[in-house]
């Protein structure tokens, strides 16, 4: 292309701005290369649901003299289609993110407020498999960012928690900070991840086990929209986890200290 040539000509001038020209297009043409592989696994990922929900309105249509299986079919379309809003939702998410660019506006982001939606956000799944998700640690930290993206990361690594743990288990979402970052712990004693597996499970749809998945209604995007976030607030997102026994997923974010909340704030009266 024209700026493969523009690179060639440039070269007697000085090595270091020819370098940085061809590096430049080798970035561009690898995050060309990463949306067409994202566009090419979308369709995949979208043709599933589609064409379930396609045949099981086939069958209600059959069906239409059988109110049980009219039930059975459509219950069924009603999961797919689920499965479907949600993989819609988290493509548009992802594709937010995607250039990992800082945010324009950052804005102070409570802590306390962001765990407590994303723990709700999962309720209905955690009280269904009696999975008590439990908060402990500091309280009233704040970062500087996009409370929605915040919340939507810790909503992410508690659903999967609770989705990758047994009936009746605990989740426990613990917060600590310094003067300098806040970390958010997610911790579950579920079914862990295989070690030489871990380096892959931010990759968009990756999965350790896609037969299991079909049942938990995963999309595979959970964890890269966690990572853009982490990236888009100059954080990052690690993982511990040991197989059979249970996963650490911790999000770190840059402090954002304010100068009038806390204890100093609290007027006492006497
Ligand atoms: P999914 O929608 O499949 O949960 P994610 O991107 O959130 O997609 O996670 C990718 C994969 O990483 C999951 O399919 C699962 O195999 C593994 N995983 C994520 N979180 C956990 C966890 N807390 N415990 C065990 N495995 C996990």
């Amino acid at each position: 292309g024209p700026a493969r040539h523009v690179t060639v000509r440039v070269a007697p001038i000085g090595s270091r701005l020819v370098l940085a020209l061809v590096e430049d297009r080798t970035r561009e043409r690898r995050v060309e290369a990463v949306r067409r592989d994202f566009v090419a696994n979308v369709s995949h990922e979208l043709k599933t649901p589609v064409g379930a929900i396609r045949l099981l309105a086939e069958a209600v249509h059959d069906a239409a003299d059988d109110p049980e299986a009219v039930k059975r079919f459509s219950a069924r379309m009603l999961t797919e289609s689920d499965r479907l809003s949600r993989l819609v939702q988290q493509v548009i998410e992802l594709s937010r993110l995607q250039g990992d660019e800082p945010l324009d506006t950052p804005l102070p982001v409570h802590i306390d407020d962001v765990i407590g939606v994303a723990v709700d956000t999962s309720a209905i799944d955690a009280d269904a498999k009696g999975i008590s998700v439990v908060t402990s640690g500091a309280r009233d930290l704040e970062v500087l960012g996009n409370e929605e993206q915040v919340t939507a990361a810790v909503a992410n690594l508690i659903a999967n928690a609770v989705s990758y743990s047994d009936p009746g288990a605990t989740v426990v979402v613990s917060t600590k900070a310094d003067d300098q970052v806040v970390t958010i712990a997610v911790v579950d004693q579920g079914i862990g991840i295989p070690a030489d597996e871990i380096d892959r499970i931010f990759e968009r749809f990756y999965r350790v086990d896609p037969a299991r998945h079909r049942s938990t209604g995963g999309t595979g995007l959970g964890l890269s929209i966690v990572k853009h976030v982490a990236a888009t607030h100059g954080g990052e997102v690690d993982v511990w986890s040991v197989e059979g026994q249970g996963s650490t997923f911790t999000l770190t974010l840059p402090r954002h200290l304010s100068t009038h909340s806390g204890p100093m704030s609290t007027t006492i009266i006497q």
